[in-house]
């Protein structure tokens, strides 16, 4: 009855749903500023009985929502930042809206869309359905910084839920053991005394040369680090001119790793290589930290009912002129090829139809769903909502995010996520068994945020 009633609901507000994650990727915002979609997200939870809080634990974009009271307690984890400079038209070529505008460029326009979909199907479900507990919708701002989560959790969130679930949009449908790495940001700035390049060099000291001596320093830590460490880095501010020696200048660091404990080693042992470059240099060093994030700690009780409900769940049935326009984009990139060698699809398939194994292998890339995971037991699992070949971060994912590629993979993302919140809230069992997971895998770490409490909002 619960499930039936939720399901219903879905299917009577899926239009209304669809024209609002179309509003959102046709307003991209960046990381910490979607006021556009937070307000929008935030005004039709509140027209569906939620007691809403926009502007949650301080964070201006940050909601938190929430219906129905006592237990399970399960949360869901929307997003709706853009990517800089990748506006793009719904289109088989590129071809910018506004050229160097943001754009839904990792298709969270769908994201945010697809858990309150999910959250007001559910509370319908509460509602008239024969089965209890609490859903909370929380607005997660800025993924894409990595930083909105953790800075919520720093504020307080995700204590008072039991469980988590989150949901990407991708270009097959999968839930998956892989963990994701941890990461630590930061801009490393040095300052030194500038004199003419070629007059006085003697009484010059380099920042840039502190710069260039602390990336040789770092370049040669790769080597005596564990395997799944990533150190990536950028010169932010090098000097204006040749012959003017650069008394300012940064350079900004990512170190990820797949625990946070080979995070923050790695990033301490970098901070000493800062230091001795300062010295070398006769510079004056000044670390930002910028934010971190946990990595991703799967859950498998959780992953494995992912994909049965996947499994079970009627995938979308893609029109010839959906099939003809993923066609068209696999045609211009070769991440087609790639995909199907890998394979992750068959050849000649150009939206995915079935539901991939569970797979294991690691991806290094991060997200700040890490931190939630080290909170409360959590689940990710992803849709198709674009081509298989589609690159991540690309102008291809902008358009299938504004068409009804995406927007079919969306729905049924969320009918996946009532189908989870279904069996959860049926067999009190699966989040016992969760919790016994999640309790063995932390085995009494506390988790402690990767941004210090004086480090301020990033806006
Ligand atoms: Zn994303």
């Amino acid at each position: 009855m619960f499930k039936e009633v939720a399901l219903n609901y879905l299917n009577e507000k899926r239009d209304e749903l669809i024209k609002v994650s179309k509003e959102i990727w046709a307003n991209p915002e960046l990381g910490h500023k979607e006021h556009f979609a937070s307000k929008r997200i935030a005004e039709i939870l509140e027209s569906e009985g939620f007691d809403v809080e926009l502007g949650y634990v301080n964070i201006p974009t940050a909601i938190k929502a929430t219906y129905g009271s006592g237990s399970p307690a399960i949360g869901l984890l929307g997003e709706y930042d853009a990517l800089p400079g990748l506006s793009q038209k719904v289109s088989t070529t590129e071809e910018p809206i506004i050229q160097g505008a943001p754009g839904h460029g990792c298709g969270h326009n769908l994201l945010g869309v697809c858990k309150l979909a999910a959250a007001i199907a559910i509370k319908e479900g509460i509602k008239q359905g024969d089965l209890k507990g609490t859903i909370v919708f929380y607005g997660c701002p800025a993924e894409e910084q990595l930083t909105g989560k953790p800075f919520m959790a720093r504020g307080g969130a995700f204590r008072d839920i039991d469980m988590a679930i989150s949901w990407h949009p991708a270009s097959y449908n999968i839930a998956s053991y892989a963990s994701k790495t941890a990461l630590n940001s930061a801009k490393f700035h040095f300052k030194g005394k500038t004199a003419h390049a070629a007059l006085d060099p003697q009484n010059g000291r380099s920042a840039l040369s502190a710069v260039e001596l602390m990336n040789v320093g770092a370049n040669y830590l790769r080597e005596h680090v564990t395997d799944d460490v990533r150190i990536h880095y950028v010169i932010t501010d090098g000097g204006g001119a040749p012959n003017v020696v650069p008394d300012k200048a940064t350079v900004f660091y990512f170190v990820r790793a797949l625990t946070r404990e080979a995070v923050v080693d790695t990033y301490n042992r970098l901070v000493k290589i800062a230091e001795g470059a300062a010295m070398m240099t006769e510079t004056q060093l000044e670390v930002e930290l910028l934010g971190g994030c946990y990595n991703y700690l799967v859950n498998k009780v959780l992953v494995d009912l992912s994909h049965k409900v996947m499994t079970e769940t009627k995938r979308p049935e893609w029109t010839e002129e959906e099939l003809e326009f993923a066609k068209e984009l696999n045609s211009k990139t070769d991440n087609y090829q790639k995909t199907i060698k890998a394979g992750y699809a068959k050849d000649g398939e150009h939206l995915a139809t079935d539901v991939l194994p569970i797979d294991e292998k690691p991806r290094y890339a991060s997200n700040d769903t890490g931190d939630v995971s080290h909170i409360v037991p959590t689940c990710m699992f992803m849709t198709a909502t674009q081509n298989i070949g589609a690159p991540g971060h690309s102008w291809q994912v902008v358009a299938c995010a504004g068409h009804s590629i995406g927007q079919k993979g969306m729905m049924y993302g969320a009918e996946c996520i009532v189908g989870i919140v279904d069996e959860i809230f049926k067999d009190p069992t699966i989040l016992k068994k969760a919790k016994e997971e999640f309790a063995e895998k932390i085995n009494g770490k506390e988790y402690i945020c990767p941004i210090p409490d004086d480090v301020p909002l990033p806006y």
